[in-house]
């Protein structure tokens, strides 16, 4: 795993105590919206300063920003977290993640490779309807 002094000093930023904060509020969570991570930072970094650091790390490739229905929610990318995907519940906003088979990761490659492309990475989403909204 990365560490995330390096990816910011590699791309030449510095790892401020802002940037430090709002890495720590995504590690090892659930994605969560803006509103989220303002909030579990609320009197501790601004509000301004929290949404040009996510933008930054979105920009730097250290989030992921997944669409749940017209909202977004942000978490770490793969190279911070174990790779996985998310189930979303089209009713409730509610996300689970999970990690996709072997044959699926396999189909995945092979589905580029027909197009001519060597796959380097991929995103795969599923919408659904959870247990407590059915
Ligand atoms: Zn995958
Ligand atoms: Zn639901």
């Amino acid at each position: 795993m990365q560490s995330i002094a390096k990816v910011l000093k590699d791309h030449g930023y510095s790892a401020t105590r802002p940037r430090k904060l709002v890495f720590m509020t995504l590690l090892d969570k659930e994605p969560q919206s803006m509103g989220e991570i303002a909030s579990a930072l609320n009197g501790v970094i601004d509000r301004v300063s929290i949404y040009r650091t996510v933008t930054l790390f979105e920009s730097l490739g250290i989030v992921d920003r997944l669409s749940t229905g017209w909202k977004h929610k942000f978490e770490l990318s793969d190279s911070f977290t174990k790779h996985h995907h998310h189930v979303t519940c089209i009713r409730c906003n509610k996300i689970v993640s999970f990690e996709e088979s072997d044959a699926i990761k396999q189909v995945l490659k092979e589905q580029a490779k027909q197009v001519g492309y060597l796959e380097t990475g991929h995103q795969l989403e599923i919408r659904g309807i959870c247990d407590s909204c059915q």
